[in-house]
């Protein structure tokens, strides 16, 4: 076996718009089986925010923030938007846990696609990514 005409291992294809950059410019995120690549801070903040959903980001610091707590923290902002707000999907980075685990598709998380398609409008962003949760605020059917 040649190794010949191996393309270049540094180019990597963006999470959001697939465009080729090559992997030493690229703004990488670390997911629970690997790295997200973006092209740079617009397309990331596009793949955080997911189509349509509204966003809040809430930091916390001078504690130490499990799941539990942080689960109990964005169900109460969630219910501020909307009483019966319902917990679709999360995303645990610290111990690289998500919910529901379903497989990758379209090129985003399972979880988060499952969101998405779940009718999930309320994303609640703790500590810029290390907890993310997914709601809908909308009744179903
Ligand atoms: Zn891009």
């Amino acid at each position: 076996m040649t190794t010949t005409d191996v393309p270049e291992e540094g180019l990597v294809a963006c999470e959001v718009c697939l465009k080729e950059i090559p992997r030493s410019v690229a703004r990488s995120l670390e997911g629970p089986d690997y790295v997200y690549y973006f092209c740079g801070q617009q397309c990331y903040e596009k793949w955080q925010a997911g189509a349509g959903m509204r966003e809040v980001g809430l930091e916390v610091s001078g504690m130490d923030l499990d799941f539990a707590a942080a689960q109990a923290l964005a169900e109460s902002a969630a219910k501020r938007y909307a009483e019966d707000a319902m917990l679709l999907a999360w995303f645990d980075r610290e111990r690289g846990k998500e919910s529901p685990n379903v497989p990758e598709c379209q090129h985003k998380p399972g979880w988060l696609a499952y969101a998405e398609s779940h009718g999930g409008d309320l994303k609640i962003d703790i500590n810029h990514g290390a907890y993310v949760f997914i709601f809908t605020t909308t009744k179903q059917g």
